[in-house]
């Protein structure tokens, strides 16, 4: 077995496998190291359209095609009370390829993703473990440079190396956590209890039965997803302060089950529903990585940054940042300069679009802000947010919506969503590190 490669990648997530495909077409010597055998459950089932571009050129587009999950058409809201708002339809702005996306089965999708890469010439170890990072000082910058791993695979260790290492671990964020650079969203201490159920009832229609329905808990300190999955089944989850959803409750099972009790919007659609799963609890998952990376490493997906999943960004995000993240690699190798300055080239515009959902989200979360009240005191801005729903967020001009929509929300001074030029906290989150 080699000892050395051009780029190695710890974790198998999308983020990893996008990353690890783009490399490989490239021409690089790149190997995957997954510490789960898969098929396993994985949280982060609603996709976004604009992952569409990012499956076009790894190839997995016709896959999806063909695959067997729900297609996904539009996003719906519906207020505390149960009142549900129009779907935001992806084609209704503007028809385009990739205006239809979909709802996935985590467990199947990544498996995909991975087989992928290894169609396209990469190498995966799986199981394997990456039980520590190869650091030397950095001449340049204040944070080590790495220069491989520790692999542990059936019983054994060893070292690997390579010029560049690709952390893409999720929220496991390996580099970020050792490199004490991983900053919590003040603003976003959230929880989730999810699970799977069969049976519910889904809105009539090819077109509208795999819609996402957004819906906000009674107190409207959180909101419920209702996901339509394949083989009738439906993902619900609930987000909330972690104060109000965990504190002092019962087990997860009863805290979903009491929460739901109070949800007008699902308890029609769930009643003749039963679970089907195991109760999940995550929490205070949205944070960011004071920088993209350093001498030799790069953060993706998760790993880097990870924004409450209101909008479903988070495995768009990792196609993003892994395909981008990707490109840098390729030109630094070219160059032979894996300099923090060259990895991190991809940083800034992929965190400007972050920050244009991190601010949708904190619209939602503004007391009395609903979208619907939005539409109807700005029917000229629904394009403008359907926008943001279908992840076009990589452009300056995205942020214009905010103007309006930060005059609706009553936000704490480091959540205000201001003009196009604002930047919420964290942003003093630079994704350069030259200056660093
Ligand atoms: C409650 C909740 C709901 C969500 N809902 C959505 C949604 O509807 N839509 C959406 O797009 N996103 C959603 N997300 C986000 C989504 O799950 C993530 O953004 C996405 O999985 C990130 O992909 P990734 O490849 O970065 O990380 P992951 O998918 O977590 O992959 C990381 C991989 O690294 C492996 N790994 C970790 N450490 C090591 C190690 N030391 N050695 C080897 N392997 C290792 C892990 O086994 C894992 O397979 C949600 C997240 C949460 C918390």
């Amino acid at each position: 077995m080699s000892d050395s490669f051009d780029v190695i990648i710890i974790g198998g997530g999308p983020a990893g496998s996008t990353c690890a495909t783009v490399l490989a077409d490239h021409g690089r010597n790149v190997l995957v190291i997954e510490r789960m055998n898969y098929p396993r459950f994985h949280i982060g089932e609603s996709l976004i359209p604009e992952t569409y571009w990012v499956f076009k050129r790894i190839g997995m587009l016709e896959k999806m095609k063909r695959s067997r999950f729900v297609r996904k058409y539009s996003v719906k809201f519906a207020n505390a009370q149960g009142k549900e708002s129009a779907p935001f339809y992806f084609d209704e702005r503007d028809p385009r390829e990739n205006s239809q996306t979909w709802q996935v089965l985590r467990s199947e999708f990544d498996k995909m993703m991975l087989e992928n890469a290894v169609e396209h010439g990469a190498q995966v170890w799986q199981p394997a473990h990456v039980i520590d990072v190869l650091l030397e000082p950095s001449s340049s910058h204040r944070l080590p440079r790495v220069r491989g791993v520790i692999v542990e695979r059936d019983g054994e260790q060893w070292p690997i190396y390579a010029p560049v290492v690709v952390d893409a671990t999720g929220t496991s964020a390996m580099l970020s956590r050792r490199f004490n650079i991983r900053q919590p969203d003040p603003g976003l201490h959230k929880a989730a209890v999810f699970a799977h159920y069969q049976g519910a009832i889904r809105d009539p229609g090819e077109r509208d039965e795999g819609a996402i329905l957004i819906v906000a808990v009674h107190n409207e300190r959180g909101w419920f997803w209702f996901i339509p999955l394949p083989n009738d089944m439906v993902s619900i989850g609930v987000v909330a302060d972690i104060d109000y959803l965990i504190k002092g409750r019962g087990k997860p099972e009863q805290v979903l089950e009491e929460e739901l009790g109070k949800c007008p919007a699902l308890q029609p659609r769930l009643a003749p529903a039963r679970r089907v799963s195991p109760v999940h609890v995550l929490n205070d998952f949205s944070y960011n990585s004071k920088v993209c990376a350093g001498d030799g490493w790069v953060l993706i997906g998760d790993a880097f940054t990870f924004l409450d999943p209101m909008y479903s960004s988070g495995v768009f995000l990792a196609l993003k940042s892994g395909e981008a993240a990707a490109d840098a690699i390729h030109a630094a190798l070219d160059a032979q300069d894996c300099s923090a300055a060259r990895l991190s080239a991809w940083g800034d515009s992929f965190y400007d679009g972050v920050q244009v959902i991190r601010k949708m989200v904190y619209a939602f979360y503004s007391p009395g802000f609903s979208f619907g009240k939005f539409i109807r005191a700005n029917p000229d801005r629904k394009n403008n947010v359907t926008e943001v729903l279908i992840g076009d967020v990589f452009r300056p001009e995205v942020h214009e919506l905010f103007k309006p929509m930060g005059q609706m929300c009553t936000l704490p001074e480091s959540m205000k969503l201001e003009g196009s030029d604002a930047r919420p906290q964290p942003r003093e989150t630079p994704c350069r590190n030259s200056d660093d």
